[in-house]
């Protein structure tokens, strides 16, 4: 945790917080042996980013005193990623390095090989999804969530919301096998959208009905990488 995340409510005053959630609050206690007078980065959800003092901390609470909040987040990746659903707990590393790269626009998508089981795991509940979000955005010292939206029918999204999706946009797909290489480093201002496939990667129907929709087919080489990593690897690359 580089940065503590402060939710509006958690902002009594405007320089004081107090915050109460017992995940916070132990890794306060245990992994930064925090004590009262230590100072640390923290921001406001959606807001700025600044010093705070801790005035009180007991078991069940840590108070703080707030400088100004005047610093921006980082800026964010100009990308939209289409993502099909992962496994769960692929799912809950995923979501934290994508939160940690900067990315802001996320869908969760169904594939002809995403277990359709996956789509009833608890992962997916709105807070289960935040929580893995605001790991990723307190170690990369970022404020801003990703939206993330979910899209449990292919075709639908492909006919219906896709086109306004990559319009005026570059549209990359992801697929190992291709006979170009993923760009590196887009010219700024470049916006993309982004597709990456389940474990059992695309079906060739999906590829060629992405592919007539707008989407280049791109590889990252040789090597087989899992869906959480391969997800670095595309946004380290095009970013
Ligand atoms: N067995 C699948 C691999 C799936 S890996 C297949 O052969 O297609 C999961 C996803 O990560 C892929 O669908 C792709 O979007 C991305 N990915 C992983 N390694 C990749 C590589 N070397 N090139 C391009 N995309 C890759």
């Amino acid at each position: 945790m580089n940065l503590l995340l402060l939710r509006a409510e958690e902002r009594l005053s405007s320089n004081i917080a107090r915050v109460t959630d017992p995940r916070r609050l132990r890794h306060l206690h245990e992994v930064h042996r925090a004590r009262r007078g230590d100072t640390l980065t923290v921001g406001i959800e959606e807001g700025g980013i600044g010093r705070a003092t801790i005035t009180g901390l007991t078991g069940h609470a840590v108070e703080l005193a707030l400088d100004e909040l005047e610093c921006a987040p980082p800026p964010p990746l100009p990308v939209h990623l289409l993502l099909a659903l992962p496994r769960p707990r692929m799912l809950a590393r995923t979501l934290e390095n994508i939160a940690a790269l900067g990315a802001k626009e996320l869908t969760l998508l169904h594939t002809a090989r995403v277990e359709k089981s996956f789509w009833q795991s608890p992962e997916l509940s709105e807070s289960r999804i935040r929580d893995h979000l605001v790991l990723g955005l307190e170690q990369a010292r970022d404020t801003r969530l990703p939206r993330v939206g979910m899209a449990p029918r292919f075709r639908p999204f492909v006919e219906d919301e896709l086109p306004a999706l990559i319009e005026g946009r570059r549209a990359l797909l992801a697929h190992p096998g291709q006979s170009v290489a993923c760009p590196y480093r887009l010219p700024p201002g470049e916006s993309v959208t982004l597709m990456i496939g389940p474990e059992g990667g695309f079906v060739d129907y999906e590829v060629e009905r992405l592919q007539a929709a707008g989407f280049e087919g791109v590889h990252l080489g040789e090597r087989i990488l899992r869906v959480e990593t391969a997800v670095v690897a595309l946004l380290s690359r095009l970013f």
